[in-house]
């Protein structure tokens, strides 16, 4: 789940990160006396959950209440890479002397969390870290002992930082690496962190920041989870994440129902095998009761593509009777036009089979054969449109 810039420099603050004091509002005459709160200059920033919003227009500077009164009015009337702009942040403008990168990420091969930095910060930075990853400047980071200064110390030499920065520098880093492991994160970024001149002096500050927490520990964190924004993931995807399912929409045209994360793409790879395109890979996990079968049909067949579906069920623990009857039951909820062929295996699987076929599934005793059942009717629905 990704957080707003907003969110993210809300808990930047709370571990000691410098951030400016902006004010987040939804309307241009609040965007107009937040500007005058925080004093002119200001700049308007979209908050929508993509990168890239000051290349897409989504951040200006205003030197007038009557700019940044029209500057959120026109940012606000933005859709920015099909997502629409509903909140602007408005922040007291910094001048900018430097921009530095500063993120923290997995890096799966050194299964560890790794501390990210580069001077060439600020919009330009996917470019850097394709054409001159040397620019970038990788520590990896204990999780036992965590971000010591010595090493922050490192990365503020590496990337030619002034001295009088160091200190601040080491403070942000460890900041940001505590803000990653305490949140459960998998990406707490700040571009640019930047050096902005404060008082005839200069200083850091952490103009932009991202978070990306890792769904699977939301749960210890409700407070987090309460921030989400529902723009983020399409109809199907909330429905599917409200009924506890396993859902990632694809292209093709095979509806898929199946039990376990593996058996999904095993589904998935015969499916291919045989020519044929899934629509989606669906985990609807445990007994496949008919509430969350009937949830995981709809969620299926809300999407137009759709032309077969096809079940492919373990019955362990679960017997394959109780199974077929949480589909039958599904079915009498549910309205589907679309053939169906199921295979279910495992514990009671001839009583599975006779409950279905009765309710009109095609059954199959193979995985190999349920595909390839599934592949020639969605085959043949193209042929009849
Ligand atoms: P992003 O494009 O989505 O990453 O949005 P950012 O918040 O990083 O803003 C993009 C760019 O706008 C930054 O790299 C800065 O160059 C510029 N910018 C952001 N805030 C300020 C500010 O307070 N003053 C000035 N002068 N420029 C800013
Ligand atoms: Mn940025």
């Amino acid at each position: 789940m990704k957080l707003h810039e907003y969110q993210s420099k809300q808990i930047f603050s709370r571990f000691g990160i410098p951030v400016p004091q902006g004010i987040v509002v939804e309307n241009a005459t609040e965007a107009r006396n937040a500007a005058r709160e925080i004093g002119l200059p200001v700049v308007i920033k979209a908050q929508v959950l993509v990168g890239g919003r000051g290349k897409a227009g989504g951040v200006k500077i205003a030197r007038t209440l009557e700019e940044a009164e029209a500057q959120a009015e026109h940012i606000l009337n933005l859709t920015i890479k099909g997502l629409p702009v509903r909140k602007v942040l408005v922040d007291p403008a910094a001048e900018i002397l430097s921009e530095i990168y500063l993120g923290v990420v997995i890096d799966r091969t050194q299964r560890r969390a790794v501390l990210m930095a580069s001077a060439a910060g600020g919009v330009d930075i996917e470019e850097v870290a394709a054409t001159a990853p040397e620019k970038i400047v990788r520590v990896p980071i204990d999780p036992f002992v965590g971000l010591p200064d010595y090493l922050a110390r490192d990365v503020a030499v590496s990337i030619g930082l002034a001295r009088d920065h160091w200190n601040e520098f080491i403070r942000i880093a460890r900041g940001l690496a505590a803000v990653f492991v305490a949140n459960d994160a998998s990406l707490a970024e700040i571009n640019p962190l930047a050096v902005v001149s404060n008082d005839g002096g200069s200083r850091l500050l952490a103009l932009d920041g991202k978070m990306v927490i890792d769904d699977n520990a939301l749960f210890r964190h409700p407070e987090l989870a309460a921030m989400r924004d529902p723009d983020e993931e399409s109809e199907a995807e909330r429905k599917a994440r409200n009924a506890d399912l396993s859902f990632v929409s694809l292209d093709g045209d095979i509806g898929c129902l199946v039990n376990g994360a593996g058996l999904a793409m095993a589904t998935l790879d015969i499916i291919q095998h045989f020519g044929g395109r899934p629509a989606n890979f669906l985990d609807v996990a445990g007994g496949a009761r008919a509430e969350k079968v009937a949830a995981a049909l709809r969620i299926v067949l809300s999407d137009p593509k759709v032309k077969v579906v096809l079940f492919n069920i373990f019955g362990g623990i679960t017997r394959c009777d109780e199974v077929a009857r949480g589909i039958i039951q599904a079915l009498e909820e549910v309205k589907v036009n679309v053939p169906m062929v199921a295979r279910i295996t495992g514990t009671n699987k001839e009583e599975g089979d006779r409950i279905l076929a009765s309710a009109h599934l095609i059954t199959a005793n193979s995985a190999a054969e349920a595909a390839q059942k599934a592949v020639a009717l969605a085959r043949a629905a193209h042929a009849r449109s």
